[in-house]
């Protein structure tokens, strides 16, 4: 349940408007399910009358959705709770919301009094009530529990979207326990939301005008869930069923981990038209020695042979990934392993980080941590290899016809941006076509971020015009 702490907010802070705040504004830090809560706590907000603001400083209710899986990510939540402060003194009223709430609770309105709400991941749905607690108590308002009955089943149903394409979580929290990660302990034990519930939300995603779905979860691919017949499936049924929806032109999911990736999941890739070649599958190193340190339960052999068996069922796949260097006790030797298996996989974009010592995780307590002079410099060497892999990747696409989904302007006259199958932000110039419209392209030039497309056809309906 939700609390005060004893710490008093200063008077400036809570907005004496009858009726609270009016105008929110709310920043996702980290991952793309940080995002989606992000949007649902700014759709909560709308529903209860309150309007989204078009910048910070017009707010009078500014959420900091937090992530808290690397250091550095939560020093800057505390650096942006200090720059909320105005000219004139006064200051918006502040929630912290996300992981570093959950984490940390109480102890953010010790460190940062301004702080009004704290509300961890799992019960964001009570900002309203949070809202009229700080503002009726002037104390901050904390509230981190992981009620059992989720917080998808309070929140309203889905608004219009702004943009063709929208995240969808359908699995939250995680029983992993890789021994440098905090999720399990911020987002708590795995769940897999109800599969009807998720066919209804991607329902009104489409109705709202979107054409791609993303289905998210930190393990999105141990989502197991009930179909309208009573059948248990894997993430491939969801898949399935979404991909028969009439205008749901487009999905993909992420992120997945390698134990959960199914025979019927990679056959999905090679059967269904509408699930995108593309594939976000973190290894994280190359070392079957830090891999079993990190409890990752699957080995450098493993991880390869699912990859063949992707890249038999959808040969054009593209490969994504995530790498951490500098694990405790990871020697040149372990690193050389993590470049060799880059080059075995070869992937077409991938995310890599620097470890990030987590308190309270095993990892934090063993011994032989890296420097961070060590891991600046293997972290250089593993990128150069990343981006040159890159590069390649959208260099072997040039030339090739495909469609784009229109998502947003570019920033020359006339030039709209847009996603290919494989998740490259593509440029293109089309007369006559707008956001939210599918087109064919030629892909003419390739940079390492991003591809020139020249436009061929307007695509409706699934119908190519010329
Ligand atoms: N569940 C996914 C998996 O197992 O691969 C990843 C989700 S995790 C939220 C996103 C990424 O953050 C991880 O893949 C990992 O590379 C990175 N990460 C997590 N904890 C970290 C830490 N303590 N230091 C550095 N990177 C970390
Ligand atoms: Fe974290 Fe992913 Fe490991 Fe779970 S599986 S503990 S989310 S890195």
């Amino acid at each position: 349940m939700s609390q005060s702490t004893d710490t008093l907010v200063p008077p400036s802070s809570v907005p004496d408007a009858e009726g609270g705040p009016r105008r929110y504004f709310v920043t996702s830090f980290g991952c793309q399910m940080n995002v989606y809560d992000g949007e649902r706590m700014g759709e909560m907000l709308s529903a209860q009358g309150m309007q989204a603001a078009d910048q910070r400083e017009d707010a009078d209710l500014v959420i900091l959705n937090t992530c808290h899986i690397r250091e550095k990510a939560v020093a800057r939540v505390y650096s942006d709770i200090g720059r909320l402060k105005r000219e004139d003194g006064s200051k918006p009223m502040i929630a912290v919301a996300g992981c570093v709430a959950q984490a940390e609770g109480e102890e953010i309105a010790r460190r940062a009094p301004t702080v009004d709400i704290v509300v961890g991941p799992q019960a964001y749905h009570r900002l309203p009530q949070l809202i009229e607690q700080a503002r009726s108590t002037r104390k901050t308002a904390v509230d981190t529990d992981m009620p059992a009955v989720t917080k998808f089943g309070a929140l309203p149903g889905r608004a219009r979207q702004p943009r063709p394409s929208a995240f969808l979580t359908v699995q939250e929290g995680c029983d992993k326990f890789c021994t440098y990660c905090v999720v399990p302990y911020t987002r708590g034990a795995e769940i897999s939301r109800p599969f009807a519930d998720l066919v209804e939300e991607a329902k009104a995603l489409v109705d709202g005008g979107v054409k791609e779905i993303t289905l998210l979860g930190q393990n999105v691919n141990a989502w197991t869930g009930d179909d309208a017949s009573g059948r248990s499936q894997g993430l491939e049924g969801l898949i399935e069923v979404l991909a028969a929806m009439p205008g749901l032109e487009r999905i993909r999911y992420t992120t997945s981990h390698p134990n959960d990736m199914t025979d019927g999941l990679i056959a999905a890739h090679r059967d269904i038209d509408k699930l995108m070649p593309y594939l976000h599958l973190p290894v994280q190193s190359g070392s079957d020695r830090i891999l079993k340190a990190m409890n990752r339960s699957h080995n450098a052999a493993s991880y390869l042979a699912i990859i063949d068996k992707v890249r038999a069922a959808r040969p054009d796949i593209a490969l994504s990934g995530d790498f951490i260097v500098g694990f405790p006790g990871e020697t040149e030797a372990d690193f050389q392993a993590t470049l060799d298996i880059v080059r075995a996989a070869n992937y077409a974009q991938a995310y890599s980080f620097k470890y990030s010592s987590r308190p309270g995780t095993p990892a934090a307590d063993m011994e032989d941590q890296i420097s961070p002079e060590i891991m600046d410099e293997r972290l250089q060497r593993l990128q150069s290899l990343l981006g040159e892999q890159q590069q390649a990747f959208n260099q072997t696409t040039v030339g090739q016809r495909t469609r784009v989904l229109l998502e947003r302007e570019g920033r020359k006259p006339g030039q709209l941006v847009g996603k290919s199958p494989w998740l490259q932000s593509v440029h293109v110039v089309a007369p006559g076509a707008g956001i939210g419209d599918l087109i064919d392209v030629e892909l003419v030039s390739a940079g390492p971020n991003s591809l020139e497309g020249q436009a061929l056809a307007l695509v409706t309906d699934l119908e190519v015009i010329g």
